[in-house]
């Protein structure tokens, strides 16, 4: 299984079934951009409607935030109650509660209907304060939990070999093996007629005469009644760039010295930016899995000290034996920090619809959102529209202004040919290394691989034109814009971009 990072996250050990050939078709009903959680519930709530579905995957099931989630299921977000009441109401924010309720039900369907293996497990969730600050913070978080109905009581011991103040335990919160799931869904869904069409990048979609016609990668053409997006961001430059910024999180897995001492429960310190863990079984052994160290994607000078930095923590509250995953991945905030589902905005139609805006809470909310979308293409309504609804108002981000100083720098950037020798930085360049280096006043993208081949790309991200940086950890070029992010040599591995970054003619030393 593929991932959309160097790193290989513990989910990367599942096989998914082979998919069924399918004849190729000029029309569907229904098609669904993107194979993780959130395109494939949707795809497979379609297919059971009865409706003829094509989900269009730009590089393997699997391959985006999904295979790198933790996946913790909640109904307690990371986004506190506390937040939510004070930005949306209470009645909002125990239609939030009721909706996350939905998304677990859908997975426990889901899980039952289709006998998928998927090592789901109910369990409590614990939160737990380290001074007076954190404490005040959080004896306000339990109250705002009895207001919107989850239950909530104060303990006095932790699951985790760490001091605290004070500490909070709620029921209803649950785990489960992600890429497990994915490949139950994969199964479910082909097994009754779906169909899953990989290495197909979206790169437009258009109406005409009353049909969706959406262009691909590959030169294909092909039309549909509606089109559901479940790639984050949809595809392109469009309005809900201003309402998502793209984060990066950081998890490692570790064999600890005693196994008992994996918790049960799901954990989360209150420090900022705050610590998740939870227990992984891989062959009935637990393992532990901490993440953290959460930042604005491309917006860190170096992504691999996030790694050492969770280490020392994990380090300074457990002994270890040894580290066997660690990989990050990438989640996108939305303004008002409640995700966007339902009609695409600003659409005459309503005929395309997305789901995305998760924060660190896709899981559940890419279920409700792959739920709820195609409830709307079924029923042409579905409880919880409103409140989620990607046309409700909210606050411009500051995202805006970075795309227009960006805009500036790509207009300047001349294509040319790079000769090597006078690449002054060059020299300092190491295997495995990538850099935006100067040329004679001009940006280039520069990658040194192992075997010290190098690679060059136009570092101006082929979305909205911001310039690239390079993660040194997963091996990307990441745009700090709006998350599309590309592999060493220029490849696409994430939307909101549908091209590629522009390779450059590198002439060697004579
Ligand atoms: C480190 C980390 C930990 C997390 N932990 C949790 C957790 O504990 N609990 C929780 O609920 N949530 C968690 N999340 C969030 C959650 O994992 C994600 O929000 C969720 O997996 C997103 O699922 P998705 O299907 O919407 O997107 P993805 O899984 O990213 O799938 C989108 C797919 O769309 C494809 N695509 C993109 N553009 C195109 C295009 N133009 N054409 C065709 N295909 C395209 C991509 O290749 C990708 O495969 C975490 C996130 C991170 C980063």
């Amino acid at each position: 299984m593929q991932r959309d990072g160097i790193n290989k996250s513990i989910w990367q050990e599942t096989t998914f079934p082979e998919l069924p050939k399918s004849p190729d078709r000029e029309h569907v009903e229904v098609i669904v951009v993107g194979a993780g959680i959130t395109g494939l519930t949707a795809a497979l709530k379609l297919r059971e409607a009865g409706k003829s579905c094509v989900v269009m995957e730009a590089n393997t099931v699997g391959f985006g935030t999904t295979g790198g989630t933790s996946a913790h299921i909640n109904t307690v977000l990371d986004t506190p109650y506390t937040a939510i009441i004070e930005q949306h109401g209470l009645e909002a924010a125990r239609t939030v509660v009721e909706s996350t309720r939905k998304a677990i039900s859908v997975i426990k369907e889901n899980k039952e209907c289709y006998k998928i293996e998927c090592d789901f497990a109910p369990c409590s969730g614990v939160m737990y304060a380290q001074n007076e600050e954190e404490k005040q913070m959080l004896i306000a978080i339990k109250d705002a939990l009895a207001k919107v109905g989850i239950p909530c009581s104060e303990v006095d011991s932790i699951p985790v070999p760490a001091s605290f103040v004070y500490a909070i335990e709620f029921e209803e919160q649950a785990r489960f093996h992600p890429t497990k799931y994915l490949a139950g869904l994969v199964s479910a869904y082909t097994g009754i007629g779906g169909i899953i069409r990989e290495r197909t990048v979206v790169q437009h979609v258009e109406k005409k005469n009353d049909v969706l016609q959406v262009k691909t990668d590959n030169g294909h053409v092909l039309s549909a009644d509606f089109v559901l997006y479940a790639t984050h961001t949809p595809p392109g430059v469009q309005v809900m760039n201003f309402r998502l910024a793209p984060y990066r999180s950081y998890l490692q897995v570790w064999e600890l010295e005693r196994e008992i001492d994996c918790p049960e429960a799901l954990v989360y310190d209150m420090q900022e930016p705050f610590h998740y863990s939870r227990t992984v079984k891989q062959e009935s052994k637990s393992y532990l899995l901490v993440g953290g160290q959460d930042h604005k994607t491309a917006h860190h000078d170096n992504e691999t000290n996030n790694f050492r930095q969770l280490e020392a923590y994990i380090r300074s509250l457990y002994v270890v034996n040894k580290k066997t995953y660690e990989w990050s991945s990438q989640y996108y905030e939305s303004q008002d920090k409640l995700p966007f589902i339902g009609y695409y905005p600003g659409k005459r139609h309503h005929r395309e619809l997305l789901s995305t805006g998760y924060g660190g809470n896709g899981i559940i909310f890419g279920t409700l959102g792959g739920f709820m979308m195609a409830e709307l293409v079924v029923h042409g309504k579905t409880d919880f529209q409103d409140i989620y609804s990607p046309g409700r108002l909210g606050p411009f981000s500051a995202i805006g202004d970075l795309l227009v100083e960006n805009l500036d720098v790509a207009k300047h950037f001349v294509k040319d040919r790079f000769f090597l020798e006078e690449i002054d930085e060059l020299a300092t360049l190491s295997r495995g290394e990538g850099k935006i280096l100067n040329y004679k006043g001009k940006r280039i993208g520069l990658f040194k691989d192992e075997r010290g081949e190098l690679f060059a790309v136009d570092p101006v991200c082929r979305h909205a034109a911001c310039i690239v940086k390079w993660n040194n950890t997963e091996r990307s070029w990441d745009c700090p814009c709006h998350g599309a992010r590309y592999a060493p040599d220029g490849r696409l591995l994430n939307g909101p971009s549908v091209a590629p970054l522009s390779q450059l003619l590198l002439t060697p030393p004579k």
